[in-house]
C-alpha cells in the first residue's frame, strides 16, 4: 500500500529571481477553482482514511492561500494522516500568520518547512524573496510558542558574488534560530528564470564545493548530521517524507505540476493552471523499465548518508548487487569513495562530494 501523499499549491505572492518550480502568482479567483479541483483529484485515488505515514504540502507557496483555503485543505487532508504520521507543510516567512499557525496545530501537522534562503537583506532583495531575516525570526518564534518545533529551514549558497565570510553569516543566522533540521542547496541558473536571463553566472565549482565544505564542518560542529547530501538534521529529526524519494518508494503526488510514483509508473501533472482548473491532471507516464532500474535506484539511494541495503537492490533490480557492480565496486571501495559496512553500501565523505561521478562509475 502506498502510505505517502505530496500535494503541491502553485501560488506565491511574487515570484522569485531563480525560481523554476511549478508556480503561478496568487490569483484569488483560481486560488478557490483550484481546491475544489485538487480535492477532486485526491478523492480520485481513493485514499483510505488514517493510512499515510508521510503527508507533505509543497509549493509554491502554500501559506500564500488565504485563511479560508489554507484551512480547507490542511483540514481535508488531515484525515488521511496514520496515527504518528508525518505532516509536513513548507511555508514562506511573510505569509505564515499566528492564525495560519493555528491551522496546523489543530490539524495535526507536526513539521514546517520554510523557505528562507538567506539572513542578509542584499541577498533577499537580488532574490527578490518577499521577506527580511526580522520576518524569520518572528515566525519560527510563532511556531515554537505553538509548540511546533520540528523545523526546516532552508538555505541557497554560492549566489552571484557571495564570499565564504557571507555564508558563514548566514550559517551562524541559522544556527540562532535553533531549528533542528537544515537544507542548504547550491545556486543552479535554470533556463527561463529571471536570474539566467539577466546573464547572471554560477559560481565556479570549486567557490560551490568550499562553500558546501564550510556548511558541512560548521553545522557538524553544532550536533547536526548530514543524512543526505544537502540535508542536515539533529537526531531524529530527519525527513520521513522526502526520505521515501530518496528510497526510491512509490507516493501520490497531487496538484498542478506535481510529480508522483505508483504501481511501477513516475508520472507527472500538468504544468498549466488552466488546464488544471479545466480538469487535466496526468500530463506524462512513465513506466519504470528494467533498464533503468539500477541507475534509479542508485541516483536516490547514494544521497542518503545510510545508503541502501545490499538486499534491497536485489529486491528492486532482480539482480545481486556485488554481482552487478562487480570490479567497479572494488575500485569505488578502494578509492575510499564507497564503503560496505554490514551488508549496507553507502557513499564516503569523499564520495559525497564526487556524488553523481560515483553513481555513474557504477553503472
Ligand atoms: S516562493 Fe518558492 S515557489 Fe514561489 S517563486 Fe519563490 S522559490 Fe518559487
Amino acid at each position: 500500500m502506498t502510505t505517502s501523499l505530496y500535494v503541491h499549491i502553485p501560488f506565491c505572492s511574487r515570484i522569485c529571481s531563480y525560481c523554476d518550480f511549478s508556480k503561478v502568482l496568487f490569483n484569488e479567483k483560481w486560488a478557490f477553482s483550484y481546491i475544489d479541483k485538487l480535492i477532486e483529484e485526491i478523492e480520485g485515488y481513493n485514499i483510505p482514511k488514517h493510512s499515510q505515514k508521510t503527508i507533505y504540502v509543497g509549493g509554491g507557496t502554500p501559506s500564500a492561500l488565504p485563511y479560508v483555503l489554507f484551512n480547507k485543505i490542511i483540514g481535508y487532508l488531515s484525515q488521511y494522516l496514520a496515527e504518528d504520521g508525518e505532516f509536513s507543510v513548507e511555508a514562506n516567512p511573510e505569509s505564515l500568520s499566528v492564525e495560519k499557525i493555528g491551522i496546523l496545530k489543530e490539524n495535526g501537522v507536526n513539521r514546517v518547512s520554510l523557505g528562507v534562503e538567506s539572513s542578509q537583506n542584499k541577498y533577499l532583495e537580488m532574490m527578490e524573496r518577499p521577506h527580511s531575516f526580522e520576518d524569520v525570526e518572528a515566525v519560527v518564534s510563532n511556531l515554537k510558542c505553538a509548540g511546533l518545533t520540528n523545523i526546516n529551514i532552508d538555505l541557497i549558497y554560492a549566489l552571484p558574488g557571495e564570499t565564504n565570510e557571507e555564508v558563514e553569516t548566514d550559517i551562524n543566522a541559522l544556527l540562532s534560530l535553533d531549528v533542528p533540521h537544515i537544507s542548504t542547496y547550491s545556486l543552479i541558473l535554470e533556463d527561463s528564470t529571471k536570474f539566467k536571463n539577466l546573464g547572471l553566472k554560477e559560481a565556479d565549482d570549486s567557490v560551490q564545493a568550499e562553500q558546501y565544505e564550510l556548511i558541512l564542518k560548521t553545522l557538524r560542529e553544532h550536533g547536526y548530521e548530514r543524512y543526505e547530501v544537502s540535508n542536515y538534521s539533529k537526531p531524529g529529526f530527519e525527513s520521513k517524507h522526502n526520505s521515501v524519494y530518496w528510497r526510491n518508494e512509490e507516493y501520490y503526488g497531487c496538484g498542478m505540476g506535481a510529480s508522483g510514483y505508483l504501481n511501477g509508473i513516475r508520472y507527472k501533472n500538468t504544468g498549466s493552471i488552466l488546464a488544471y482548473l479545466s480538469g487535466k491532471t496526468v500530463a506524462e507516464e512513465e513506466p519504470v523499465l528494467d533498464s533503468d532500474k539500477p541507475l534509479l535506484f542508485l541516483m536516490t539511494n547514494l544521497r542518503l548518508k545510510s545508503g541502501f541495503e545490499i538486499s534491497k537492490f536485489k529486491e528492486f533490480v532482480g539482480v545481486d548487487f556485488r554481482e552487478f557492480a562487480g570490479e567497479k565496486l572494488n575500485k569505488l571501495v578502494s578509492d575510499g569513495l564507497i564503503a560496505i559496512e554490514s551488508e549496507r553500501v553507502h557513499v564516503t565523505d569523499k564520495g559525497m562530494l564526487l556524488l553523481d561521478k560515483v553513481t555513474i562509475s557504477l553503472i
